[in-house]
């Protein structure tokens, strides 16, 4: 059984945990694009920073990408979707005037960290 795609993993409770504990305030699964079926794993509405984190399975993490053997034909579409699923979901945030961050659930909870309050300070600053 391949791990599960549902909400809520373990690295992204990590990197959640380490946010509030740095007093940053957001919303999960929030969706930012009215009618678009899009929804990034945390949502800082304000600096319109949307954050998603990617499985490495699912999303094809180039250290850990994996290709099931039975039914190869079928995952390697499906996995190549989703790709394609995400880059368009950039494109679409990005269009409408979001940033969009992309941490792999291989990444260190604390360096994704660093690296959203890179992006939020950023924003904030340039927000005026
Ligand atoms: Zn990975």
């Amino acid at each position: 059984m391949i791990a599960n795609t549902g909400r809520d993993s373990g690295p992204e409770m990590a990197l959640r945990r380490e946010l509030h504990r740095r007093g940053r305030r957001f919303r999960k699964h929030y969706r930012p694009l009215a009618g678009v079926r899009c929804t990034p794993d945390i949502v800082f509405t304000r600096a319109r920073v949307a954050i998603f984190v990617d499985g490495c399975f699912w999303h094809s993490c180039p250290d850990h990408a994996t290709m099931p053997r039975s039914n190869a034909a079928w995952w390697e579409a499906k996995l190549k979707g989703n790709v394609e699923r995400d880059r368009r979901n950039d494109a679409d945030l990005e269009a409408s005037g979001w940033k969009v961050l992309r941490v792999w659930e291989h990444e260190d909870s604390v360096a994704a960290a660093d690296r959203i309050e890179r992006q939020l300070g950023a924003t904030e600053a340039t927000a005026g």
